[in-house]
């Protein structure tokens, strides 16, 4: 088992409706010591591909972004979610539909920070059914730039969402691919592939 799947183990709550909560170390309280190792292990997982920026989305995913670009030493860019406004011509937009409030957000990045020679590592915290990382994607093709490889923190492998993005061919890495979970025993298991 890794630090991640040990420390999803200890202190993880897993509540009814596929939700994991892991707002004591990852997505509220921050435990900066674990985006470490965690930054740790996504450079030796993309080691020896060329990665020049860093790309998350608003906003738990930022946090673990910027401590992980610590190691690739690169700028960390995050889609801002954000209302119908009229942005067209400055901005590239995505819809994407949230897992965890079931709504759907409009999310942009202005086209001053993507040129199409990038080589993006796209990095989040969850990895659910797959819609933040497919609004990311398709952000980083509008701008012409290229997806390096996707770094999520947990992905639940019993949603689809890592299927469909590597069945696309990009190289995804989860730290932690929880095979199963139960609200009411509290269980969580792992699995080590990415698709099973
Ligand atoms: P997806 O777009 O892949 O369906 O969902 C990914 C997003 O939903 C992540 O950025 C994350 O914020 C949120 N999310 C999905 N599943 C969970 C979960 O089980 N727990 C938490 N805390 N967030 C989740």
């Amino acid at each position: 088992m890794n630090f991640l799947e040990e420390r999803i183990l200890k202190d993880g709550i897993v509540k009814e409706g596929n939700v994991l909560k892991v707002d004591s170390f990852l997505n509220h309280q921050m435990d900066i010591d674990l985006f470490n190792e965690m930054g740790r292990e996504f450079k030796r997982r993309f080691e020896g591909i060329p990665i020049n920026k860093i790309m998350t989305i608003e906003s738990s995913g930022i946090g673990i972004a910027c401590i992980v670009a610590q190691h690739f030493n690169v700028p960390v860019v995050f889609a801002k979610k954000s209302k119908s406004i009229n942005i067209e011509g400055e901005m590239y937009v995505a819809e994407v539909e949230s897992f965890t409030h079931k709504c759907k957000n409009q999310v942009i990045v202005s086209k001053k920070f993507i040129n199409p020679e990038d080589k993006i590592l796209i990095i989040d915290d969850f990895l659910a059914n797959g819609c933040a990382l497919q609004g990311l994607i398709s952000i980083v093709n509008d701008a012409g730039a290229s997806v390096a490889g996707i770094g999520i923190a947990i992905e639940k492998g019993f949603q689809d969402g890592g299927k469909i993005i590597r069945n696309l061919g990009y190289k995804l890495e989860s730290l932690a691919i929880v095979k199963s979970m139960d609200s009411e025993k509290g269980t969580i298991e792992f699995t080590n592939r990415g698709e099973y």
